[in-house]
């Protein structure tokens, strides 16, 4: 009859080993082209090598909107 802490642990190992997977993807380079749905303009290699995922306009779009909340964030 197996060990019901050896279980846990094995699923823990597994969930902890699917945390680092994701985690592995989220920091390698960014896109080569714009990720907002109805955009994908083409990423200049060397954003992309920074981690890029927006175009140009995007970003500056983005960057707006989160100056526009962080002016609301300290009302
Ligand atoms: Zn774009």
């Amino acid at each position: 009859m197996p060990d019901p802490m050896d279980l846990v642990q094995e699923r823990v190992q597994r969930e902890t080993d699917a945390l680092v997977a994701s985690a592995a993807r989220a920091t390698s380079p960014g896109a080569t082209a714009c990720v907002v749905a109805d955009c994908g303009e083409p990423i200049a290699p060397e954003r992309t090598a920074l981690g890029a995922r927006l175009c140009l306009d995007c970003q500056r779009g983005a960057e707006a909107r989160n100056a526009h909340f962080a002016r609301w964030g300290r009302r």
